[in-house]
C-alpha cells in the first residue's frame, strides 16, 4: 500500500516537492490495535508538512485502496539522516533461516489472549445477548452443560471476543488452569510442523491436555480430512475428560462444505448459538464504551450519527470511530456531528458504494429548468440562474455523500459556507414556496 501511495503523490507532485516530503519518509511500524502507522521523517519542516497536507489522504488512500485504517503519527529521524538503513531488510536468506526457526519454536509458544477481550468489556445487546449468556455460563461451570460451545455468524459481530473472554474469566477463576486458543489455521501450520519435524507427540501433548480449548474461526478446516481427522481425536480426548470446548466459526457446521460427519455430530452435542448484527441502540452504546475507554468526549447526538453510518459490523464501527478521532486530530477540532460527517464521508462512499456523482445532477437540474450546467457552476446571479443552482446544490447534499467543501468545489470552487447558505434556503423556501417544493421533489424521483 505504502508504494501504492507513494506512486500516486509521484503523479501529483512534481519531482523536487516529491523528494522533499517523501525521499526520505517511511513507515516504520504499525500497531494493529492503536492502529497507529508510525512514519519516519526527515526533519520538524517534513513532519509539519505530513501531519497538515498529506495526512488526511494518507488515511483516504489506505483505507480506500487496501481498507486499512490507520492513524499516522510522525518520527523525525534522530539524526536527520537518511531513515534508509533503519528499515533496510536483512538479506534474504537470513529471513528465511529466522522464519523458519521461528515456526519450529511456534506451538511450544502459547498464543495470548486479548487482554481488552473481557466479559466487562463486552456490550451486551440483542443481538448477542444469547450467545453472552452462553459463555458466561461455560466460564461459570465448563465442560458441563454447553460442551462444546460453538458461536456462529459474521464478521466482526464479536465471536473471537466472547470466546477469549472465556479463557480470561476462567483464569481469573482457576489461574493455573491451562487455556489454549487459537485461530484454527494455527491448528492445521501446527500440524503440519509437527509431522516435518516429527514432533507428533508434543504437538498433542499440547491439544489434548488442555482444560479449555478455543478454536476460532473453526471453517477452516473445511475439506480438510487429515486435519479434520487430528481435531476429532483431540475433541474426542477433551470431551471424555470433561474439558471445555469452545469454536467459532462464520457458519453452522452443516453448513462448512465437506466437514466431516462425525465432527458435525459432535459439534451439535452441546450449544449452537448465533450472533447477529447489533441494532442501533447496542451500536451506540458500544461505541460510548470505546469513546470511554479512549477517553474522547463525544456528545449524544455525534455517537447516534456515527452508529447509524455503519449498521454492519462492529469491527467496522471502531474503524469509524478511530477515523473520526484520526479527523478531528488532523483538523485540529472538537468532535461532533458535522466533523463526523465528514470525516465519514468516503467511508460510506466506499460502504455503499453509491454512485450519484454532483455531475449527474447537475444535468438533470439543468435539463429540468433548461438552463446549462456550466451556468450552474458559473457566477451569474440571475434568479433563473441562482435558484436552479441552489437546488442542485441542495440535492447534491441530500442525495450524495460529498461534503459541502466538496460540493462548493464540484460547482465552480464556491465556498462551502456558499453552500451552505443555499441548502438552508432550499430548506427553508419548500415550505413556503410550492414551486420550489414541486421540483425538488420532481427532481428527486428522476435522480433516485
Ligand atoms: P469476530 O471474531 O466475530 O469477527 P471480533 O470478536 O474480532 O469479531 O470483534 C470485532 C471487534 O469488535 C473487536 O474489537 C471487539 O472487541 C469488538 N466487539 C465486538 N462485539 C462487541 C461488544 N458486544 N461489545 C464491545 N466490543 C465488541
Ligand atoms: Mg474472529
Amino acid at each position: 500500500f505504502w508504494q501504492h501511495f507513494n506512486d500516486e503523490m509521484r503523479a501529483r507532485f512534481n519531482e523536487v516537492a516529491y523528494n522533499a516530503w517523501f525521499k526520505n519518509t517511511k513507515p516504520i511500524s504499525y500497531d494493529k490495535n492503536t492502529r497507529e502507522l508510525k512514519i519516519l521523517v526527515q526533519n520538524p519542516i517534513a513532519k509539519g508538512y505530513w501531519e497538515k497536507n498529506l495526512s488526511s489522504q494518507l488515511i483516504q488512500s489506505a483505507y480506500g485502496y487496501a481498507g486499512i485504517e490507520l492513524l499516522p503519527v510522525f518520527q523525525i529521524s534522530e539524526d536527520g539522516d537518511s531513515p534508509e538503513r533503519l528499515v533496510t531488510p536483512q538479506p534474504q536468506h537470513d529471513i528465511r533461516i529466522q522464519r523458519e526457526k521461528k515456526e519450529q519454536a511456534e506451538f511450544t509458544k502459547d498464543l495470548k489472549l486479548n487482554e481488552k477481550y473481557t466479559f466487562n468489556n463486552f456490550v451486551q445487546g440483542e443481538g448477542n445477548k444469547l450467545a453472552a449468556g452462553a459463555a458466561l455460563a461455560v466460564a461459570d461451570s465448563p465442560g458441563s452443560f454447553y460442551n462444546p460451545l460453538f458461536i456462529f455468524g459474521g464478521v466482526g459481530l464479536g465471536k473471537t471476543h466472547l470466546m477469549q473472554a472465556i479463557g480470561h474469566q476462567m483464569l481469573v477463576e482457576r489461574p493455573n488452569a491451562k487455556v489454549v486458543y487459537i485461530q484454527s489455521e494455527t491448528f492445521v501450520n501446527d500440524f503440519i510442523n509437527s509431522i516435518k519435524n516429527k514432533t507428533q507427540n508434543q504437538f498433542r501433548e499440547k491439544y489434548r491436555t488442555c482444560d479449555l480449548l478455543l478454536v476460532d474461526d473453526i471453517q477452516f478446516f473445511a475439506k480438510k480430512e487429515g486435519i479434520q481427522e487430528e481435531f476429532f481425536h483431540t475433541f474426542e480426548t477433551l470431551y471424555n475428560d470433561q474439558k471445555q470446548i469452545v469454536m467459532t466459526s462464520d457458519r453452522l457446521p452443516t453448513e462448512i462444505p465437506d466437514l466431516s460427519e462425525r465432527l458435525v455430530s459432535r459439534f451439535t452435542w452441546g450449544l449452537q448459538v448465533e450472533i447477529t448484527p447489533p441494532d442501533l441502540e447496542t451500536r451506540i452504546a458500544i461505541l460510548r464504551r470505546k469513546a470511554e475507554a479512549e477517553g474522547l468526549t463525544i456528545d449524544d447526538d455525534t455517537l447516534d450519527y456515527i452508529a447509524s453510518q455503519v449498521d454492519t459490523n462492529i469491527r467496522e464501527l471502531e474503524g469509524a470511530l478511530v477515523k473520526v478521532q484520526a479527523y478531528a486530530t488532523i483538523e485540529k477540532a472538537d468532535i461532533d456531528v458535522n466533523l463526523a460527517r465528514e470525516a465519514l464521508v468516503d467511508l460510506k462512499l466506499v460502504q455503499k458504494n453509491r454512485g450519484l456523482q454532483i455531475s449527474k445532477i447537475q444535468e438533470v437540474v439543468a435539463n429540468y429548468f433548461q438552463t446549462s450546467t456550466a451556468e450552474l457552476r458559473g457566477k451569474k446571479r440571475v434568479r433563473q440562474i441562482v435558484v436552479p443552482r441552489q437546488i442542485a446544490m441542495f440535492l447534491s447534499r441530500e442525495l450524495t455523500d460529498a461534503s459541502l467543501p466538496k460540493i462548493g468545489q464540484e460547482f465552480g470552487g464556491k465556498d462551502h459556507t456558499t453552500v451552505m447558505h443555499a441548502c438552508d434556503k432550499i430548506n427553508k423556501q419548500m415550505k413556503t414556496d410550492a414551486d420550489i417544493k414541486t421540483a425538488v421533489f420532481d427532481l428527486k424521483q428522476i435522480l433516485e
